[in-house]
């Protein structure tokens, strides 16, 4: 269950909330966007807490009543989560279904029924028509919290029908001071992990406590092995099989644009992967400027067909933007 936590900076929407709420204007659909990795599904699960809690104290759930013990427990009667089955999966029609007839038996605990629906991007067609009808008719205490990263991917009659909450990426300030005391850093480690995940501090800490950072560092390895010629292409790609696609091309999109800023804006430093200073050096000054936008567009097409959940072969999708790659050198 993920983590049900109110960051720091999210505390301007929680307090427009808390009044809406004092007020009994609470919506019953709200829109949860912004990037990912700034705390959008901690806010839904703070949020349906504090509407589930028997006993909330000072607009915070208790923590120990039934129903706080219940949502701590991952599985409260009256809060409903549907995501996809598997990363770049649709959220089904038959997952909608399910939650409209769970939404239209009564709640069991007498209170609010909450639905947290995560990313709601992931609606195909025929989920978001169903899921339009409860939209339109959600009945009393009924909340449906979508947790948004990519707003612009999700019907207009889904958005038109929600109450929109914008979260932001903080502040360099703000996420660095926040990473280093949760994780106990120096400020040029959370600055460096920061500038890795687009300044977004949650995917900063998943990046340093996960296996990520070693994906990466196995990445960087092999791409400057490449350049050398002492790996071949079909090799990397072979090892790179398990390893999360998309955010593999994020890392070598966020490559070839420190490349770019240093050809064209004679900048000696790469803005993002300072610890690949000598190889984006070196790069910059063999490849042309063409080169490197013609990979870092071929990179785009492939995202757009991956998020489009087009199902291609990875180890060949993989090998041709790593001997492109390889060019670069050339
Ligand atoms: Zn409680």
């Amino acid at each position: 269950m993920p983590a049900e936590q109110l960051y720091p900076w999210c505390e301007l929407q929680w307090q427009r909330l808390l009044q809406q709420r004092a007020s009994d204007r609470l919506p019953h659909a709200l829109l949860l966007s912004g990037p990912a990795g700034v705390g959008k599904e901690g806010f839904a699960e703070t949020l349906a807490s504090l509407l589930l809690c028997h006993q909330p104290n000072n607009d915070a759930p208790c923590g120990h009543c039934h129903s706080c013990e219940l949502h701590a427990a991952g599985h409260h009667p009256d809060l409903v989560r549907a995501s996809p089955e598997a990363e770049g999966k649709p959220i089904k029609v038959d997952q909608v279904r399910e939650l409209i007839e769970h939404l239209h038996s009564t709640a069991q605990q007498g209170g609010y029924r909450v639905v947290i629906m995560s990313p709601a991007e992931s609606l195909n067609i025929s989920s978001a028509n169903a899921l339009l009808k409860i939209l339109e008719e959600p009945g009393r205490n009924t909340l449906l919290l979508l947790v948004c990263h990519q707003p612009g991917q999700l019907m207009p009659t889904i958005r038109s029908r929600c109450q929109r909450i914008d979260f932001a990426t903080p502040s360099a300030e703000q996420s660095e001071l926040w990473l280093q005391q949760k994780l106990k850093l120096e400020q040029d480690r959370a600055a460096q992990l920061l500038r890795l995940c687009h300044g977004a501090p949650l995917k900063a800490q998943a990046l340093y406590e996960g296996d990520l950072l070693e994906q990466r560092k196995k990445l960087m390895s092999g791409l400057a092995d490449l350049l050398r010629g002492r790996m071949a292409a079909s090799e990397l790609a072979q090892q790179l099989l398990k390893a999360d696609l998309l955010q593999c091309l994020d890392w070598i999109n966020s490559l070839l644009s420190d490349i770019v800023r240093i050809q064209l804006a004679d900048l000696q430093e790469p803005a993002v992967n300072a610890d690949m200073k000598r190889m984006l050096q070196a790069i910059a000054k063999r490849a042309s400027s063409a080169q490197v936008f013609a990979l870092a567009d071929r990179i785009q097409e492939e995202r757009v067909s991956l998020l489009l959940r087009q199902n291609p072969n990875r180890q060949l999708l993989l090998e041709r933007l790593l001997l492109q790659w390889a060019e670069l050198s050339r």
